[in-house]
């Protein structure tokens, strides 16, 4: 910490990513990244010509990218902002809506950026904690009196929320913001998108950082009512109005005419799943029940931390949190059937002390 750093951040705790080795060595299994690359045609997109345009800054809206969005869902385009990944959107979103009056309720176990925000923002927050299962007991949400934000499926756990329990909690907050964070709704749960034409508190965020195969790229959308997505809106225009880069928005409008290769992959990632659950069941573990692209997985007989660094030694990175509650569990993603095998090999190896 420098002199400088300003009383107001002294304590600010950032968030930590998942390790990204520099030498690739490791089977990477610990960033809920794809493993499969983007579609061909979001490679080809990026020509010399596109290139060239660098020179230009990127058309702020986003609207061609819009317009596409807007279509696949059949909604309006004023219903739709683009981020650079949702990290943005979500720091577009508190500062928004949130402030020492209007504070913030998630889950003691979620994605670890919001408190990061809430810290940042200087917006009080209420970390109500799931049940001992993991699951959200929404009961805790329905006329919350605050601004409420969860991820479904919920992020380390992957268990997810049915649609009309979220109905329940958007209806039951008509003062209130309801933002789901949908970062993993492709590989098994139901989209909230549609209740965002009916409910104008809700607020669905979607990345292509896991299921479109692009984290590298940054780019995410929100979707609401026009005038939530209006007061997003100022807050990019007071922050970063060129927020998505041009290489981004055009790599991004190509995905979405790659529909079939987005189905096939993410459908091979839920069979990945399915197969690794049930091995790793052979093998003694539990698991929660994830609808996403990873497992969250604990073994009666090793710590989190000791599979975490026996994992390591032997060349596979997995994520794994010394907090209280989940010290017990690794996070691992879904990679190809490959990579499984060599994780459950190594698994077993471990389990046999070798
Ligand atoms: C990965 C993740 C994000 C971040 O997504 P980006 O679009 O890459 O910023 C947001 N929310 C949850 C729950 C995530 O797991």
């Amino acid at each position: 910490m420098s002199k400088f750093l300003s009383q107001r951040h002294s304590t600010l705790k950032a968030y930590v990513p998942g390790e990204q080795p520099a030498d690739m060595q490791y089977i990477k299994l610990n960033t809920n990244e794809s493993p499969y690359p983007p579609p061909h045609s979001v490679i080809s997109s990026v020509t010399a010509d596109e290139i060239e345009k660098l020179r230009l800054y990127p058309n702020p809206d986003g609207t061609m990218l819009i317009k596409k969005i807007a279509e696949n869902y059949g909604i309006h385009p004023e219903n739709i902002i683009i981020g650079n990944g949702s990290d943005e959107l979500l720091a577009f979103a508190f500062l928004a809506f949130c402030d020492a009056e209007r504070s913030v309720a998630f889950p003691d176990i979620t994605y670890g950026f919001y408190p990061v925000y809430a810290e940042l923002y200087g917006i009080p927050y209420e970390q109500i904690p799931l049940r001992d299962d993991f699951s959200v007991d929404i009961s805790d949400y329905i006329d919350a009196g605050r601004n409420i934000v969860l991820a479904n499926p919920n992020a380390p756990t992957g268990i997810a929320l049915t649609l009309s329990e979220i109905e329940l909690i958007a209806q039951s907050n008509p003062e209130y913001i309801v933002l789901i964070d949908e970062a993993y709704i492709d590989f098994g749960a139901q989209s909230a998108i549609p209740l965002t034409q009916e409910y104008d508190n809700l607020i669905v965020l979607h990345t292509y950082s896991k299921s479109r195969s692009m984290a590298g790229a940054r780019m995410a959308y929100a979707i609401g009512s026009a005038p939530l997505i209006e007061d997003m809106n100022t807050m990019k225009y007071s922050f970063n109005p060129y927020n998505v880069n041009r290489l981004t928005q055009t790599m991004s409008l190509a995905a979405l005419n790659e529909e079939a290769y987005f189905n096939e992959k993410r459908r091979e990632i839920i069979e990945t799943r399915q197969y690794t659950v049930s091995q790793l069941k052979e093998l003694g573990f539990t698991m929660t029940d994830s609808k996403a692209n990873f497992i969250f997985a604990r073994h009666p007989k090793f710590s989190g931390a000791s599979l975490y660094m026996q994992l390591k030694e032997k060349g596979i990175l997995v994520r794994q949190w010394n907090k209280p509650r989940i010290s017990d569990y690794i996070r691992v993603t879904i990679g190809t059937p490959a990579q499984m095998d060599a994780f459950l090999n190594t698994i077993s190896e471990i389990l046999e002390g070798k």
